[in-house]
């Protein structure tokens, strides 16, 4: 019987395309195909470094019905590898499902380690790297999403997200409604020319980016929460609450304002400005 082939998964730049190591490029120009999520990004790195092998699509849009084809192959002893956009295959990429029904065939699966924008961006954030969780990127739907930032809140690892541009305002915004006031870094255009690791609290990089408005590819890295210690750091959700509970018991608004936002270690005027939001609603 025919031997099997074998499935590589090969990690490409996340941006410069120097980023690729040795055996990924020699792997690339033996293989029998090159199963790539964006052809023409991945014929700019081939044709950088002169590779041949022949190439073909698989993305999340013909991943079921390519991937049969992409299995066959390999049963047939072809060697094939599967490279993502950017980065390692299957982290938030596609990939898992082929990985898996390899994996069920008998065929070997074998990754060919590299660039990774989750690995680089937490080991420049500062934040502690022996342990963090990673959420790729935030669930748009609004239940879904503010359960991933209940559960952010109470993380103690640091927590590295994957965020659009345009996005990054709101979930900054959001993060400090939830999880209070905490330091993250954003990690933007990693390896690339405009490379920028901005790091602070939650309102001071929402105050930068407002006036700098953010551009290119961004991974979030987030402070796990501190122990509770003298400097217990709260949500604005708390924080409200809290004022509520300050004001019947008959301290002015903006005492109480005040003596939750030292409590918590809530920035005042972030605060001030959601109690009177909450009361407009
Ligand atoms: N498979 C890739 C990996 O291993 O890094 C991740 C793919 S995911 C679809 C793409 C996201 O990764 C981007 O939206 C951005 O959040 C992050 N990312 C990719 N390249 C980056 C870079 N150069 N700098 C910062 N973040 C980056």
């Amino acid at each position: 019987m025919e031997e099997k082939g074998i499935l590589y998964l090969c990690a490409t730049p996340i941006g410069n395309l120097e980023d690729i190591t040795l055996r990924a490029l020699k792997i690339l120009k033996e293989v029998d195909l090159i199963a790539a999520e964006d052809t023409r990004r991945t014929l700019n790195l081939l044709n950088y470094y002169k590779i041949k092998s022949p190439i073909i699509s698989y993305h999340e849009h013909n991943k079921g019905k390519r991937g049969k084809e992409i299995i066959r192959k390999l049963q047939e002893g072809q060697r094939v590898a599967l490279v993502a956009d950017a980065g390692t295959p299957g982290i938030s990429d596609p990939g898992f499902e082929l990985i898996k029904e390899c994996i069920e065939s008998g065929i070997r699966v074998i990754s060919l380690p590299g660039p990774c924008a989750a690995v680089t961006a937490v080991t420049v954030s500062g934040f502690p790297i022996n342990r963090f969780v990673f959420y790729s990127f935030l669930s748009k739907k609004r239940k879904d999403r503010r359960k991933e930032m209940e559960e952010i809140a109470g993380q103690d690892k640091t927590v590295v997200i994957y965020e659009a541009p345009h996005r990054l305002l709101r979930t900054l915004k959001e993060l400090l409604e939830f999880i209070g006031d905490r330091e993250a870094a954003v990690c933007r255009e990693l390896s690339k020319l405009y490379e920028e690791v901005k790091r602070g609290t939650f309102s001071e990089l929402i105050c930068y980016f407002e006036s700098t408005p953010p551009k290119g590819e961004i991974t979030l890295v987030i402070e796990g929460k501190e122990e509770d210690g003298p400097c217990i750091r709260g949500s604005l959700i708390q924080g409200v609450e809290e004022v509520r509970q300050l004001k019947e018991a008959g301290l002015r608004e903006k005492e109480a304002v005040k003596r939750v936002a030292r409590y918590l270690s809530l920035p005042v005027r972030e605060l001030y400005k959601k109690v009177i939001e909450e009361k407009e609603e």
